[in-house]
């Protein structure tokens, strides 16, 4: 930091502030963990300074071999961390790892056959008419995915999306009693829409997925099944979810972060069977910027990591950790969105409280509780107000919690939540985003949660 101070002392002071922000506060982010020193030191190296598009021996820069050491190992980690046949290690981000699987699942199975039909091996050598045929088949396709307030992610065909506008989309919620996945549902509206695309996944769902099921309705239908596992990739590699659960075996191509559950670094993977390999492979000029390294290079030292006995143990205790905030949730008469989860997060919805998930998640932060809100399905304050605050156990577990301190957080929430009323607009009208927390209660609660 002295070095940064000397440049620019004002992000040397950001950077002690968000240092202390972290430590100072309880982090329920579902999506946010804390990386291990070796993963964060990984990332702050030279590698950060080479160009290196293309692929593993195959670049368009020379001067590339390190870079290549590190792609390699990092791929082989993935490999055999998840079970999979084949691992991208390139995306910069979770959007970015989608975008590349769309562009390969258009590639494999809508540009291969065009050229094969006109004979030809590149899309270069394609006649005008040909060429614009193509465009048409690619603007053409269809995209099946879990709606956002659902669950889902933006990237699964969420309309304002450019998920929503490369693909003809529909999407599949959940039951509206149940607040579960019918996979009946979902696979009448494959039977009916055809998609290329069935995109499993999602941000905000607290239960796990049979993506054995999503596999078959895929298949009856012609479709790609693609995953988006961002979110629970900590789970999978930890062998919380395994057989029906782990979307590897069962799933075509398999996207994910690497930054949540799996506590890497900020970044994104692909994963994918031999078939759909060399389309994903070409992710990058096709549709990434150049590699970055130097966070490949630390994906690399988290894979290690979580290939090591520890790790699972983690995820196990992510697991237990958000059954037992969710129990204390439960016990203290809060409603959540299926009544409770099976994976790392929990959905409570605030408006038992009198809240919109705006206010709660204010008044929260006010107390040294940082959480985001979310929408909860069918949400009547919509994705900017919302009725839910989503809550995870990823973060806390690295910092060692337990199940008694999870418990010990549902208090606090309840405590916070419990004493938190509307606030009013500058006009004095009803406001959805202002609130009035009662006097004393963030300090009680920010000094207990200092004790855990
Ligand atoms: N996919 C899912 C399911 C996510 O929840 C998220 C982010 O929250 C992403 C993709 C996007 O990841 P990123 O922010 O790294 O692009």
């Amino acid at each position: 930091l002295e070095v940064i101070a000397s440049v620019e002392p004002r992000i040397a002071e950001a950077t002690r502030a968000e240092l202390a922000d972290q430590r100072g506060s309880l982090k329920l982010i579902a999506s946010e963990n804390y990386a291990s020193p070796a993963v964060l030191m990984t990332m702050g190296t030279w590698f950060s300074d080479k160009y290196a598009e293309g692929t593993v021996g195959h670049r368009f820069y020379a001067g590339c071999q390190n870079v290549d050491t590190v792609e390699t190992i990092a791929a082989e980690h993935a490999r055999e961390l998840f079970g999979a046949e084949y691992a991208y290690v390139q995306p910069h981000s979770g959007i970015d790892a989608n975008l590349v699987a769309f562009w390969s699942i258009l590639a494999h199975r809508i540009e291969q056959p065009t050229l094969a039909e006109a004979g030809l091996k590149n899309v270069n050598e394609l006649s005008e008419a040909d060429w614009e045929t193509l465009r048409r088949r690619f603007g053409e396709q269809r995209l099946l995915g879990m709606s956002l307030d659902a669950g889902g992610h933006l990237t699964h065909g969420f309309r304002p999306n450019i998920s929503g506008k490369m693909f003809h989309q529909q999407q599949y919620g959940t039951d509206p009693e149940t607040g579960l996945l019918d996979y009946d549902v979902v696979a009448a509206k494959a039977r009916e829409f055809k998609p290329l695309v069935l995109v499993a996944g999602y941000s905000a769902y607290p239960r796990r997925v049979d993506f054995a099921k999503m596999r078959e309705i895929a298949d009856e239908v012609g479709a790609t099944l693609m995953v988006d596992m961002a979110h629970f990739a900590g789970l999978v590699a930890g062998k919380v979810f395994t057989g029906d659960e782990d979307p590897v075996p069962h799933a075509h191509i398999v996207t994910t972060t690497t930054h949540k559950s799996l506590r890497g670094p900020r970044g994104g993977m692909v994963l994918a069977t031999e078939e759909y390999a060399p389309s994903v492979d070409r992710g990058c000029p096709m549709v990434l910027g150049g590699p970055l390294s130097h966070v490949m290079a630390a994906k690399a030292v988290a894979f290690a990591e979580a290939r090591q006995d520890s790790f699972r143990t983690y995820a196990q205790d992510v697991a237990d950790n958000a059954q037992s905030l969710a129990e204390g949730f439960n016990r203290r008469g809060a409603t959540l969105v299926t009544g409770g989860t099976d994976n790392h997060l929990v959905l409570l919805d605030v408006s038992g409280y009198g809240l919109t998930g705006r206010q709660a998640e204010a008044a929260l932060l006010e107390a040294g509780v940082v959480t985001n809100r979310n929408s909860v399905p069918a949400d009547p304050n919509g994705a900017w107000y919302t009725s839910g605050i989503r809550f995870g156990s990823p973060a806390l577990t690295t910092r060692g919690f337990g199940k008694d301190e999870f418990d010990a957080v549902a208090e606090l929430v309840t405590q916070v939540l419990s004493q938190t009323t509307p606030g009013t607009t500058k006009a004095g009208g009803a406001s959805k985003a202002s609130y009035v927390l009662a006097d004393g209660v963030a300090e009680k609660v920010r000094a207990e949660a200092a004790e855990l």
